[in-house]
């Protein structure tokens, strides 16, 4: 994947952020303060407009800028979140100026390990790893199977969508939704639903 798709990559998440912003914002209503959307909308659009101002010359350039934007522009817990990942995604990515099935899963794995340290959740906490831990699980065994990035990334794909449905059932343990304890079970948690967009998006710009 060269780094002309990971840009376009941005500006997709930025247009189904921008589409999905009142989807976002009344899952997060249901479990929490109504927000998402708002806040994933604002972000990316600002980490897109950065983009379109400086071009990166390479992955880790691309992951910095959008992710010192994210952690610069959004007040939610998703802001820091998403940021963490963009900005550790680039820099397992370094110099590089495109990424095979491998070097995207061993940037999405750093990624992860960045939301994980920061926010300390682990997965069936009805958050955003739950799509996003699944998804790299896929994206590695894809990748070790020496399957090409297009196909690894929709493997990954529908490991985050999946993963994310499966957050309907699950009481919260972390971010606002715990406060609600059990009447958190019943609604799908509205990060996951973001996250599993992130990786949608990332297998849509691997195609072109
Ligand atoms: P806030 O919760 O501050 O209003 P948002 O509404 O933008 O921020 O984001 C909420 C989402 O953030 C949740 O749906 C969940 O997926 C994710 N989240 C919250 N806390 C954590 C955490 N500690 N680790 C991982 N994800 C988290
Ligand atoms: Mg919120």
């Amino acid at each position: 994947m060269q780094l002309s798709a990971l840009v376009d990559w941005v500006h997709r998440y930025k247009d189904a952020v921008v589409a999905r912003k009142d989807e976002l914002t009344d899952l997060d209503r249901q479990i929490g303060d109504a927000d998402h959307g708002f806040n994933m909308a604002r972000g990316m659009q600002a980490a897109s407009d950065k983009l379109d101002a400086a071009v990166p010359g390479t992955v880790g350039e691309l992951g910095k800028s959008v992710g010192m934007t994210l952690v610069s522009t959004v007040g939610g817990a998703s802001g820091p979140l998403y940021g963490t990942f963009f900005l550790r995604f680039g820099t397992a990515a370094g110099a590089a100026t495109e990424l095979d099935a491998a070097g995207l899963a061993a940037a999405f794995r750093a990624g992860v390990e960045g939301i994980v340290g920061r926010g300390k959740a682990e997965l069936g906490d009805k958050t955003m790893l739950d799509a996003l831990i699944p998804a790299t699980e896929a994206l590695e065994a894809a990748a070790a199977a020496g399957e090409p990035a297009e196909l690894a990334l929709d493997a990954a794909a529908e490991a985050a969508e999946n993963g994310s449905q499966a957050t309907l059932d699950i009481v919260a343990r972390k971010g606002r939704a715990s406060y609600l304890g059990e009447r958190s079970a019943g609604h799908l948690d509205p990060g996951s639903v973001s996250s599993a967009m992130l990786v949608r998006t990332l297998a849509d710009a691997a195609k072109g």
